[in-house]
């Protein structure tokens, strides 16, 4: 069996695959929140529970909200920041005694869908995490792109494209800069939309409830979230063209995204008309953790 565990801003999910890519376990806690230490504790203890009940596990998959850095083979662009800068695969491996590898969890996810998920058969899939942070990843022929800087598919901390004037300069972010697309786009984005218009915060997943019922300041602001999103992946396509898109994370659980996006991309992308497919995951949230253990069918990245 493969153990693949996905460490996002607010859990900690594993699973293990047997050979036929089923999932025969898979559990979740909390993520210890800005605690680098109980990070690796909490991984850590999962392993041993789990390998206590079914047996060493054949390898160890990890999906992280970043990346190693090629250059100093230390954390980087981690929107749970306690991980930057740290050799989190490196102290992961002096934990639990043996290698580990870690991927990007957007592109954990995008290698999930597009091997025997919702992009399956696709040529180029663009798999998109809508979550506390927005990553995207790229899967070309079945393989991740990753790339020299290990950025590929990083458009979250690109500005959000033909801004409006009261989206400018847009809310701080964590990476250092203004009205970066993760700001609009993450949970909080979409609270800020529902708050401007409402006078109050709300959940993402309640404003999006409160959407279907009519109520319209929620209406009014997934309004702006699917133009905010539309346009966000309009870039993508100009890009990189894919077939499909999988929106995984939290808020890709919003249905109406599936219609009313690309019923809006086309005002932006430079196409006469646009046969992208937007489509929602078929694992569910459980595409980060397979995908992180399948990272070891990948080829070294070193
Ligand atoms: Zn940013």
């Amino acid at each position: 069996m493969r153990l693949g565990i996905d460490i996002g801003g607010t859990k900690i999910e594993a699973a293990t695959l047997g050979a036929d890519g089923a999932i025969r376990l898979r559990r979740r806690v909390p993520t210890p929140a800005g605690d680098y230490a109980g990070i690796i504790a909490t991984v850590t203890v999962l392993v041993t529970g789990i390998e206590a009940e079914l047996g060493p596990a054949e390898s160890i998959g990890i999906g992280i909200p970043g990346m190693l850095s090629p250059a100093t083979g230390l954390v980087k662009n981690a929107n749970s920041t306690c991980l930057i800068g740290r050799p989190f695969d490196r102290d992961l491996a002096a934990a639990l005694g043996r290698p580990v590898r870690l991927g990007n969890d957007a592109n954990c996810f995008a290698l999930s869908e597009a091997v025997d998920g919702a992009a399956q058969g696709a040529r180029v899939v663009f798999g998109v995490i809508l979550g506390t942070g927005v990553g995207g990843g790229v899967v070309v022929n079945g393989k991740v792109l990753t790339g020299p800087n290990a950025i590929a598919g990083e458009w979250g901390h690109s500005p959000l494209p033909w801004p409006r004037d009261d989206e400018r300069p847009g809310a701080p972010c964590y990476c250092g800069k203004h009205g970066c697309t993760e700001t609009f786009l993450n949970g909080a984005g979409l609270s800020r939309a529902y708050e401007a218009l409402s006078g109050r915060p709300e959940e993402a997943s309640t404003i999006a409830v409160r959407a279907e019922s009519g109520e319209a300041a929620a209406r009014g602001a997934l309004d702006r979230y699917v133009d905010r999103l539309a346009r966000a992946l309009a870039t993508v396509i100009n890009l990189l063209d894919p077939e499909i898109i999988v929106l995984g994370g939290g808020l890709g659980q919003i249905a109406a995204l599936y219609r009313e996006v690309p019923a809006r991309w086309g005002d932006y992308v430079f196409s006469d008309s646009v046969v992208t497919k937007l489509v929602p995951p078929r694992w569910g949230d459980s595409s980060g953790v397979r995908g992180a253990a399948w990272l070891w069918l990948e080829p070294s990245p070193k």
